[in-house]
């Protein structure tokens, strides 16, 4: 029959790879995977591609301009060709705004070559933040996955921890147990310490040698004088 110090022990043992359990699972649950990177990206890709269409739609608004302008001009070079305006000062208010509209062409596609080479580093631009974000996309899956297999894994272990732990409680004394529980607390969730050879294996103080012999032979609690854990040994 296992005794009863040793599994107060053994139960101490459950309790310190469960609590690590419940930490790395409080972790894991909060654990980021590349999101708020990939969000990032998302967003500046989104924001480059409605420049983008702004200056698509710039460029359409300039070449109807143009297109305009040009049937325009192209009247008026009628009308002055035409030989019907001979009055000459109309002649050359005609010639003036025939003027004024080739110049305001000639603006209106300086402006245009000006879009397009907008467009042209805009779109390079697009095309890098697109291959990043599909290369974030895969890392962040990938990162996903192994933290839920984890996190199922710890799962698993939490509950078959929590079944053994309660598994060893019920074989220990209500008040022994309510002791150890006291004890854990106060000593940061160490509350046996195993004597190594007559050393406190915990906080490593020299054990006199009468207490020695009551830890390993008989069956009173015994305190580390140093540390106050219940010493065990077996
Ligand atoms: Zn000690």
């Amino acid at each position: 029959m296992v005794d009863r110090k040793e599994l107060l022990f053994q139960l101490q043992q459950v309790d310190i790879t469960w609590t690590k359990v419940q930490r790395r699972l409080v972790r894991l649950q909060q654990l980021t995977y590349g999101q708020e990177k990939l969000a990032e990206a998302r967003q500046e890709l989104e924001e480059r591609e409605a420049e983008l269409q702004q200056l698509q739609g710039a460029r359409a608004d300039a070449e109807l301009e143009i297109r305009a302008l040009d049937e325009r001009i192209a009247e008026a070079d009628k009308r002055l060709m035409s030989g019907a305006i001979t009055n000459p000062k109309e002649l050359e208010n005609l010639e003036a705004s025939i003027g004024a509209m080739r110049r305001q062409r000639n603006m209106i596609a300086d402006r245009t070559a000006e879009i397009l080479r907008q467009m042209d580093e805009l779109g390079e631009t697009v095309a890098r933040l697109q291959e990043m974000l599909a290369r974030l996309e895969e890392e962040c899956a990938s990162r996903r996955q192994s933290r839920d297999e984890e996190l199922l894994q710890r799962k698993k272990e939490y509950v078959y921890l929590k079944k053994l732990r309660t598994e060893l409680a019920s074989r220990l004394p209500s008040s022994l147990l309510e002791e150890y529980e006291q004890l854990r607390k106060r000593k940061r969730g160490v509350a046996v310490a195993r004597l190594q050879e007559d050393v406190c294996g915990v906080c490593n103080m020299q054990v006199p040698v009468g207490l020695v012999g009551t830890v390993r032979y008989g069956d009173d609690l015994i305190y580390c004088p140093s540390c106050g854990r219940i010493l065990v040994a077996f």
